[in-house]
């Protein structure tokens, strides 16, 4: 059990812990692996941490609760937050859920080494959830061991703070924090344990609650649960849709549609591949969630996964995210059929995933190549040019977009030089006479185009460099930054937080976090390649 002592400042804490308070919960009080039913959660204490260690924590996230640098620099937030003390207020719990894993329905999931500590409301009155990730065995463990490892942890850690930066909507992360303990882990399923330090990350989101929150419900024939579910999201993290209806659900449902719509566009702008766009890991409130085998584009590939667990059928590639995303909300659709009982009222709901992805695309590609707005016909051309152009030379996304902003368009340039100087140096093989044959061309509509278009050359520049990041946490780049940590060393750590937070800037003392992936790193475990092993 974890002790509870009231003289901290994380006591003074105010939690409205809104969630348990209104919604069905599971009686049961022990903690042993089990369905539960009829329940949205279970009370679970997090297991003690037998050493806590910060590794790092995030100075805006810790503003946003009221926490000043002393008190995450302090012993008792380390307590706290390795799950070793509840504060005053915190009530631990698991959340409950089902899900679709690869295209199949999984039956229940739940939050296995998720332990929720309640929701704080911040001076502003913002409600956050504070959950800890890898605190322990909870009823949905299954038969893992609630245990998160250094390396997972520190990835996700980065990259939701990264991708808040980069103005994608992400869950947050407050602090990484080492337990002292070792845990075993076979990293490709390929028979080679070894043993690794664990860590436990604090997430931070208004809500956790994913589609497969809902779905659970629904696959269980619990609609009473589902109803409530529902009217309780709409009541606490939609409020302005107005009380709960047959209407409301269906503008609610739209209103999911958008927002995921909205956040795989940002995720096709800086290059994000999630890696296991499960149904349990869509959040109700279209925010990034549950950061594993995750990657990012070096070469432009849109076949490519980090994941390889799912190397086969590539389920989750990068060019297949908007259609899983689809795909997703039509399962979320059906689990919620049974409260709306229109069939064809929910698919027209669904519509606007597709239209606002489809307007959401065109806006963020015509930023990216610095054009006012998208004609339609003319500039999917203009894409799909550039895009197998990229895909040839094997070009890397983020740099080439990021220079492109420096390329004189005008009539007076008129070289194709600089243009296939940029395309040779941030690509990784020697370009093709053809290749550069397809450059050349694409180049001359390119420039006439962005002539067309009329902005001055220092306004494309600019616009175009508050869209293409600088800085994304490049695979290499949290590998290294892991290795070191598990040697005890968290400075990389804590300096690639610190450049992250400023993507869309030059930094030119870090100009080495900007650079092409080393050749090292192609085919490093870790690197271009990753499991769910985690
Ligand atoms: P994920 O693929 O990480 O989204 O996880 C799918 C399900 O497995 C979720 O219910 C997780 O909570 C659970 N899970 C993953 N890793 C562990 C672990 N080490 N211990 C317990 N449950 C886990
Ligand atoms: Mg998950």
């Amino acid at each position: 059990m974890p002790t509870e002592n009231h003289n901290s400042a994380l006591d003074n804490l105010n939690f409205d812990n809104r969630f348990i308070r209104e919604l069905p919960g599971d009686p049961e009080p022990d903690n042993f692996r089990r369905q539960v039913y009829a329940a949205c959660y279970s009370r679970v204490n997090p297991t003690p941490a037998q050493q806590p260690r910060l590794v790092a924590y995030s100075k805006e996230v810790a503003e946003d609760l009221g926490l000043s640098a002393e008190i995450c620099e302090s012993d008792d937030f380390c307590q706290v937050f390795a799950g070793s003390r509840l504060a005053k207020g915190m009530e631990a719990y698991a959340m409950c859920y089902g899900g679709h894993q690869f295209g199949h329905w999984a039956g229940q999931l739940g939050d296995g080494r998720a332990i929720n500590l309640g929701e704080v409301l911040n001076q502003r009155k913002q409600r956050y959830t504070l959950q800890l990730k890898g605190a322990g065995v909870t009823p949905y463990s299954r038969s893992a061991d609630g245990l998160a490892v250094l390396r997972s942890s520190i990835r996700e850690f980065l990259c939701s703070e990264a991708m808040h930066h980069l103005g994608v909507p992400t869950t947050r992360a407050l602090s990484v924090i080492l337990t002292g303990k070792q845990v075993v882990r076979d990293m490709f399923y390929d028979g080679n344990p070894q043993m690794e330090p664990s860590a436990v990350v604090c997430r931070v989101a208004p809500s956790f609650v994913r589609f497969g929150s809902f779905q659970i419900f629904t696959a269980r024939d619990d609609i009473d649960s589902l109803k409530k579910l529902v009217d309780y999201t709409i009541r606490t993290d939609f409020p302005e849709l107005g009380e709960p209806s047959i209407p409301v659900y269906l503008d609610w449902f739209k209103q999911v549609c958008r927002k995921t719509a909205e956040m795989i566009v940002h995720w096709q702008r800086v290059g994000f591949v999630h890696g296991v766009m499960n149904t349990d890991n869509m959040s109700i409130l279209g925010l990034t969630i549950d950061y594993g085998p995750y990657g990012w584009l070096e070469n432009y590939d849109p076949d490519w996964t980090p994941n390889t667990t799912d190397a086969q059928g590539r389920r989750y590639r990068f060019g297949n995210q908007a259609k899983i995303a689809y795909w997703n909300l039509v399962q979320l659709a059906n689990a919620l059929y049974p409260l709306i009982m229109r069939a064809e009222s929910l698919q027209q709901a669904l519509s606007a995933y597709t239209e606002t992805f489809d307007a959401g695309w065109q806006a963020m590609m015509a930023a990216k190549l610095g054009l006012t707005m998208f004609e339609p016909g003319e500039d999917e051309t203009l894409v799909n040019d550039l895009t197998q152009l990229m895909q040839a030379a094997e070009t890397d996304m983020t740099l080439f977009y990021r220079q492109l902003a420096d390329i004189d368009v005008s009539a007076e340039a008129n070289s194709p030089a600089q243009f296939l100087a940029l395309l040779q140096r941030t690509s990784y093989e020697p370009l093709s006479d053809d290749i550069m044959e397809q450059a050349t061309r694409w180049f001359a509509i390119y420039c006439l185009r962005s002539q067309r278009d009329g902005r001055l050359a220092l306004e494309r520049s600019s616009a175009m460099n508050e869209v293409n990041p600088k800085y994304v946490l490049r695979n290499y780049l949290a590998q290294l930054a892991i290795d070191q940590a598990e040697q005890g060393d968290f400075s990389l750590v804590q300096e690639l937080l610190e450049v992250l937070r400023h993507p869309y800037a030059d930094q030119a003392d870090k100009q080495s976090f900007a650079a092409k992936r080393p050749d090292w790193a192609k085919q490093r475990a870790g690197c271009s390649m990753l499991s769910c092993s985690s």
